[in-house]
């Protein structure tokens, strides 16, 4: 099992049990099942303010309905996400996001708000846009100038998908889970 975690300053804002699948020239693949573990801190009005953060303790929940791949591409700023329900592939989902750490127990990253969705067909969307823009020039989040640099980070990443290049070239949408993998759960957080 390994821990993918967001942190916002020192706090962690989600944790995610996951199974660990390959770690190559590609990247860091991880699988998160149905029934898995996972945390988050719930923000009543949205991002808070840093300081705000530990008040809102993390919640345990169970991650529920599909089934998610993720890759974490090297060096990248984004992890890209499989979904699936009952095997059937859903889509793509592009986080946007900045590396903190790898380390033996999993990965922690900054999460970037903003999101692109795109489509088995491989057409795509931005999502949180307004989140994203929301947080820029706040404390512990992101510059005009690296609010340009994530949005630029997504652009790229879409150009892959319209032109359905790796990983958006039809590589692991037939992804099958070992049946042996054991459900991630979460550790005291
Ligand atoms: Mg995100």
């Amino acid at each position: 099992m390994l821990l993918r975690r967001y942190f916002r300053g020192p706090y962690v804002s989600w944790a995610q049990a996951v199974h660990p699948v390959s770690d190559d020239e590609r990247g860091l693949l991880v699988w998160l099942p149905a029934g898995a573990g996972f945390a988050y801190r719930l923000y009543p009005g949205g991002a808070p303010a840093i300081e705000e953060y530990a008040a809102a303790p993390l919640q345990r929940r169970t991650w529920v309905d599909r089934d998610v791949l993720i890759l974490h591409p090297p060096g990248a700023a984004h992890s890209v996400w499989w979904f699936f329900r009952e095997g059937a592939f859903l889509g793509w989902y592009v986080n946007l996001e900045a590396v903190l750490a790898r380390h033996p127990g999993g990965i922690d990253v900054v999460d970037h708000h903003l999101d692109i969705v795109v489509d088995p067909d491989r057409t795509w969307r931005w999502k949180d846009e307004a989140d994203f823009e929301a947080c820029i020039d706040r404390p512990g989040f992101w510059t005009t100038a690296e609010a340009a640099q994530i949005r630029a980070e997504g652009s790229r990443v879409a150009a892959r998908a319209e032109a359905g290049v790796f990983p958006f070239d039809g590589t692991w949408r037939d992804f099958r889970p070992d049946p042996a993998w054991p459900l991630p759960q979460l550790p005291p957080l």
